[in-house]
């Protein structure tokens, strides 16, 4: 059950303390509270776990500093979509907008390997008027030999250069809770002239500790990968990880599940199941085309297939896109095979508004005025 109470409500007012101590009275019931900071107001939810069936919704709903009362599903409490409820799907961060209504283009490197490369990058973003990007400093390798990211030591002049080309949003992978520390000491000594989107990569996405650490800051949304050989559920749970510890600016990426029925892609494509986390989440739904295909292939339409996958999760409301390109693939120290080209990110735009457009189309269709 979730009890919501009174937008900015005091903490130290005497109806948050009868509140309290009378769900305090309760047996069999434990209570969990939750703080969801908005631009506009801070609401507080209070999640109650045990015996709810005999509670009475009524009497907790006559308490002064209630709202009102949701009965919710076990599954997924506080980033699932349960019946009856118009809790939002949208959160900002750094004066940009997520959320299950809009799109983001987040393209960039998959790894740093020098400023120029990073230079270039971001040069080109600001030139198509994009504010949010990817640079991996970071890396999970599967090969222990392999480079493994700059680490700490590329982080100050990524973010100097980001924010001289006004973006706002950086989503970067990290493997170690103590990266959190050193991109938020890196941030400050900066001036913050950017923000970044803490990933959890899909070789984490169950690595709960990770997850609980991400969890307990909420200075940084998280970008979470679906884990690529789990079901969508362990995958949705690892997700509420992150909220059930104080953190619900969550996105969720698909990014292909591993199997060799996938070949010739690296990944078996799931963006189908963009609507699927729309219906049964809250949270905005990412896709990674070029994780997911793993390659530069063409069809003999002389569309890539990665513009494909693009396309596909476009036309299904993705909310988000990650996507790899660098200025010299052949020179990339990560993943340069999938990596489009500088002088393709205008086409592959314009491919992604043809599809949102479409999306758009759709929407009006299933849902007129
Ligand atoms: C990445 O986005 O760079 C990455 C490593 O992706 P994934 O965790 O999906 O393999
Ligand atoms: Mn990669």
């Amino acid at each position: 059950m979730l009890v919501i109470l009174h937008p900015d409500l005091d903490v130290s007012s005497s109806e948050y303390k009868d509140a309290i101590s009378y769900l305090d009275s309760l047996p069999n019931i434990e209570h969990r509270l939750h703080t969801v900071k908005g631009a506009q107001q801070t609401l507080t939810e209070i999640y109650l776990i045990g015996e709810t069936e005999k509670l009475s919704q009524e009497d907790i709903e006559s308490l002064p500093a209630v709202e009102r009362v949701i009965r919710i599903s076990e599954e997924y409490r506080i980033l699932g979509r349960h019946k009856d409820e118009q809790r939002t799907t949208r959160f900002t961060y750094n004066g940009v907008e997520f959320g299950q209504h809009n799109l983001h283009i987040f393209a960039g490197l998959c790894a740093v390997d020098n400023e120029k490369h990073v230079n270039i990058m971001l040069t080109a973003l600001e030139k198509e008027g994009l504010q949010c990007t990817r640079m991996g400093a970071y890396k999970p390798r599967t090969n222990p030999y392999s480079f493994q990211g700059h680490g700490k030591g590329c982080l100050p002049y990524v973010f100097e250069d980001a924010g001289k080309h006004g973006i706002k949003v950086i989503a970067m992978e990290i493997t170690h809770e103590s990266h959190i520390e050193e991109i938020d000491s890196c941030l400050e000594a900066c001036g913050r002239p950017t923000g970044v989107m803490l990933q959890v990569g899909t070789r984490n996405t169950q690595n709960f500790e990770l997850l609980k650490a991400i969890g307990r800051q909420s200075t940084y949304p998280v970008l979470l990968k679906r884990g690529f050989g789990i079901t969508l559920n362990e995958s949705l749970n690892a997700a509420e990880y992150l909220a059930s510890e104080g953190n619900s600016n969550v996105i969720f990426c698909l990014r292909g599940m591993k199997t060799s029925f996938a070949a010739p892609h690296r990944n078996m494509v799931d963006f189908t199941h963009v609507p699927v986390v729309h219906r049964l989440t809250r949270m905005p739904v990412c896709i990674d085309p070029s994780h997911s295909v793993g390659s530069r292939e063409q069809s003999p339409d002389g569309i890539l297939d990665v513009f494909n996958a693009t396309a596909q999760g476009v036309i299904a409301g993705a909310n988000m896109i990650l996507v790899d390109f660098h200025p010299r693939p052949e020179k990339a120290l990560v993943d340069g095979p999938q990596a489009l080209h500088m002088d393709e990110l205008p086409l592959f735009l314009e491919d992604i508004r043809i599809a949102r457009q479409a999306y758009e189309q759709r929407l009006k269709l299933f849902n007129p005025a």
